[in-house]
């Protein structure tokens, strides 16, 4: 927030977040930091902490934290920029008056403001090139085969990219400077440094924000070309975790019908709007994100997720499910029949019969048991994994009367005794009250130790932090761990060689890794030597191994018994002992 050389900057570095939160909160010094009662939730035990010398909070209890900025706006509810002018106030920094912006930020709206523009001619662009070139009329003519009629082709403002890749760049080369049109995320370079059009021979879909300015496209392959769907770059108008598609759209019926549809693809939020469902929204290409939820959530809580049902939509169902559930979403699922997407499965059975669907899509915890069906259940092993796939998202049930009532469908439904299911239940219950006092799904983030001490590490290790970020990007160390997130923007903050500000770098994080970065970053670590890193990344290294072990172990056992040691069984097999070698105990 506070960028660089900026006044906020400026008031960061010299306001004293103690003396200004001591001003809200009755603070006592308690080891290198100051603790009390935090003001954001009821406590009897102070579990609210103040650093002075990283000069960020943050609530053990209820996770509120930030830098000083963040402190003010919470309490005082009121804008950043306002936040700024109070903190610099209170200590008598002087405030420049509001009209004197910095040149860089006056540049950067100026920016901004010729890529909305460039984006909303690129459209006009694109669209008169789908009617009126002999190529894109066959796209045209592609599209009105897939069942999109000319007049859902100008309400959603579909047009053309052209198969010579330069084409947009004739139409904008003398009206845009090249240093605009090469953040637009419209244009590549080549080997001689000539930019050329991004995106050739596709289909282009206009991606527009919450409030309807075009930002970024979607392109559709025409015929095989790969990849099928090519997706404008982040840019300083688009970021892909922001942005919904069609919600500029669907705002509306999304209040009144207090109900979203949410599906993956812009095709798919195309059918079920023109089905006369204009609540959807698409998260497009990624997976849900939180800001994404959070955005829909402006509008309504209850959502439907219809996702393809393949496997890659299946799980980027389960894992939208989470994310969804943690932000409070009351939550509905719809696996359409005959593996079907929502394009497909309307343009095959109609908009009735989507729509009667829709409305008898189950809640989630339905769907899931009916997907733990699926797996073996002629084993108490199968059954074990049948249980462990549901317990996560039975947990985040907030009720706990409707815990306890889905607690009895599944035993029922996977043929479980309840007891049995009803002990493992309290006892992962009991086993995450004891671990953290915090909201419970902190639990299982909480970070193993050898990757806690490397965050510390990141951190506090003015010696050798970029030599071990160095060399922890180098093997890619830092891959599929609970906090790959949070080392990777250390990693990155330590590669600009500068000491990392663990409430700047905090903002960027989602919630979940916000916490637990403030988290560590506050315990106290004994001071930290280049032998303990190594070791540290040695049990990482090693956890690798061990994975890659029981990946090797799968395979092997899946070649069938009496098979003949072919080359690539026996590729695994050798795998198998230079792994087992390398992860044996050191001869004493
Ligand atoms: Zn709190």
């Amino acid at each position: 927030m506070a960028e660089a050389g900026s006044f906020a900057d400026r008031v960061k570095q010299q306001a004293d977040i103690v003396r200004v939160i001591g001003e809200y909160v009755r603070l006592k010094k308690s080891g290198q930091n100051f603790a009390g009662l935090c003001p954001f939730h009821s406590e009897k035990t102070p579990s609210f902490s103040v650093s002075a010398t990283k000069q960020f909070y943050y609530c053990f209890g209820c996770g509120a934290g930030g830098d000083v900025f963040k402190f003010v706006m919470e309490m005082d509810k009121v804008t950043f920029p306002d936040s700024v002018r109070a903190v610099a106030e209170k200590c008598g920094i002087a405030i420049p008056r509001a009209k004197e912006r910095t040149p860089e930020e006056r540049k950067e709206n100026q920016q901004r403001t010729s890529l909305v523009e460039i984006h909303k001619e690129a459209a006009a662009f694109f669209v008169q090139q789908l009617n009126g070139t002999p190529e894109g009329r066959a796209a045209k003519a592609y599209l009105l085969d897939r069942g999109l009629d000319s007049e859902a082709m100008s309400r959603f403002g579909i047009g053309f990219a052209s198969s010579g890749g330069e084409s947009l760049m004739r139409a904008f080369q003398q009206k845009y400077p090249e240093k605009v049109l090469e953040v637009s995320g419209l244009f590549s370079r080549d080997q001689n440094g000539r930019l050329f059009d991004r995106f050739r021979r596709r289909v282009m879909f206009p991606i527009a924000n919450d409030s309807g300015q075009i930002v970024a496209f979607g392109g559709r392959a025409l015929g095989d070309d790969l990849p099928k769907y090519l997706n404008s770059p982040e840019t300083p108008i688009y970021t892909k975790s922001n942005i919904l598609y069609h919600l500029d759209r669907a705002k509306e019926s999304l209040r009144q019908s207090d109900f979203a549809v949410l599906v993956e693809g812009y095709m798919d939020a195309i059918a079920v709007a023109r089905a006369g469902i204009p609540n959807v929204v698409a998260s497009c290409g990624t997976s849900l994100t939180e800001p994404q939820v959070k955005l829909l959530n402006r509008f309504t809580r209850r959502i439907i997720v219809n996702y393809d049902p393949d496997t890659a939509g299946q799980a980027a169902a389960e894992r939208s499910l989470t994310i969804l559930l943690e932000q409070g979403a009351e939550v509905r699922v719809l696996a359409l029949p005959g593996g079907k997407d929502p394009d497909s499965f309307i343009r095959s059975e109609g908009a009735a019969a989507y729509a009667k669907l829709l409305k008898e899509a189950p809640p989630y915890v339905d769907y899931l048991i009916s997907r733990a069906r699926k797996m073996d259940m002629s084993t108490g092993e199968g059954k074990l994994r049948a249980v462990n796939f549901l317990m996560p998202y039975v947990q985040r049930i907030p009720d706990r009367i409707l815990r306890s009532e889905w607690a009895t469908r599944i035993a029922q439904q996977l043929r479980i005794e309840e007891p049995v299911l009803r002990e493992s239940m309290r006892k992962a219950a009991s086993e995450r009250r004891s671990e953290v006092k915090a909201r419970p799904e902190l639990v299982g983030r909480i970070g193993k130790p050898a990757e806690r001490r490397l965050v510390q590490m990141l951190i506090e290790a003015d010696e050798f932090r970029s030599k071990l970020a160095q060399e922890i990007l180098a093997e890619e160390l830092h891959r599929g761990l609970e906090s790959e997130r949070i080392l990777a923007v250390l990693i990155e903050a330590c590669a600009l060689n500068t000491k990392p500000d663990a409430s700047a770098l905090g903002m960027a994080l989602e919630d979940r890794d916000r916490r637990l970065l403030f988290e560590i970053a506050f315990e106290s670590g004994a001071p930290s030597s280049w032998e303990e890193a190594q070791s540290c990344l040695d049990v990482l290294r090693r956890r690798r191994a061990e994975e890659e072990l029981s990946a090797v172990q799968r395979q092997i056992e899946s070649f069938a018994a009496g098979a003949t040691a072919g080359g690539e069984l026996r590729r695994l097999l050798e795998r198998k002992q230079e792994l087992r070698r390398r992860l044996a105990p050191p001869v004493q």
